[in-house]
């Protein structure tokens, strides 16, 4: 990391470690490339709270289970982690499959994608929708091998898992589960497992949901390493 901002207090991690960014309150102050600082001053300049006390662990590379209320920020709490991962990593086109973000919807999916699409503008990352529903599934396969990001519901990457040559994502840097509690429960729980079987365990996992998931089950499913806790319940 580059020397912290002098406005930047300093401060101390839950588990002892050290980071001179917890006390950071705007997205300017995080040691974050100009690209994502510049895709997020287009509409973002407060941190909120789940992504002020995320972003510290995210942004060193652990693993970490976040909760907080709908509505509190928690995409761009995941969102700005996998940029940073990837760019740091100087990913490229060549590279594939660096970050697989599962979503237990359509919608959800569709909206998370818009938000990466707009803070990640000055990136040159590629992102690909992954959803049901769809009927170009055969066109989808001819791209899945050369995307960057994929933002995906559970059936659908499966889909690609079985069905697309060689559809391949060993060198995963970073997967993420949006509205973890809905992926983990038992309607998922088929996909889930054929899906983590096949992901290198080699990898950096965040649980975004509103309720923690403290389930040891699930933990040791993820092949989890001493993840980051971290709950915010606002009383906004
Ligand atoms: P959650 O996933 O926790 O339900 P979202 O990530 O969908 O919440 O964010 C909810 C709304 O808050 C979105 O419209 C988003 O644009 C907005 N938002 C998120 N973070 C910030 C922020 N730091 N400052 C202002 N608005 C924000
Ligand atoms: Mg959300």
């Amino acid at each position: 990391f580059p020397p912290p901002p002098p406005s930047a207090p300093v401060g101390r991690l839950a588990d002892g470690g050290f980071s001179p960014y917890v006390g950071c309150k705007l997205f300017q102050q995080l040691p974050i490339s100009q690209k994502t600082k510049d895709g997020l001053n287009r509409k973002y300049t407060e941190m909120s709270e789940i992504q002020r006390a995320s972003l510290p662990h995210t942004l060193s590379g652990r693993d970490v289970l976040g909760a907080a209320k709908t509505g509190s920020g928690k995409t761009l709490a995941f969102i700005i982690p996998v940029l940073e991962k990837l760019y740091r990593a100087r990913w490229g086109p060549e590279d594939g499959v660096g970050c697989i973000i599962i979503s237990p919807t359509k919608e959800l999916a569709g909206q998370l994608f818009e938000e990466f699409k707009f803070v990640g503008k000055y990136h040159s990352l590629s992102a690909g929708l992954l959803i049901g529903g769809r009927k170009d599934v055969d066109a989808e396969k001819e791209r899945v091998n050369f995307l960057n990001i994929l933002v995906c519901t559970p059936g659908r990457l499966l889909q690609h898992m079985n069905e697309t040559p060689n559809f391949e994502c060993s060198e995963l840097q970073i997967l993420v589960l949006d509205e973890a509690d809905r992926i983990l429960d038992a309607g998922f729980k088929y996909e889930v497992d054929a899906i983590i079987s096949q992901l290198p365990k080699h990898r950096q996992t965040l649980l975004f949901s509103a309720t923690q998931t403290k389930s040891v089950k699930d933990l040791a499913r993820l092949s989890l390493k001493d993840p980051e806790y971290i709950s915010v319940h606002a009383e906004s």
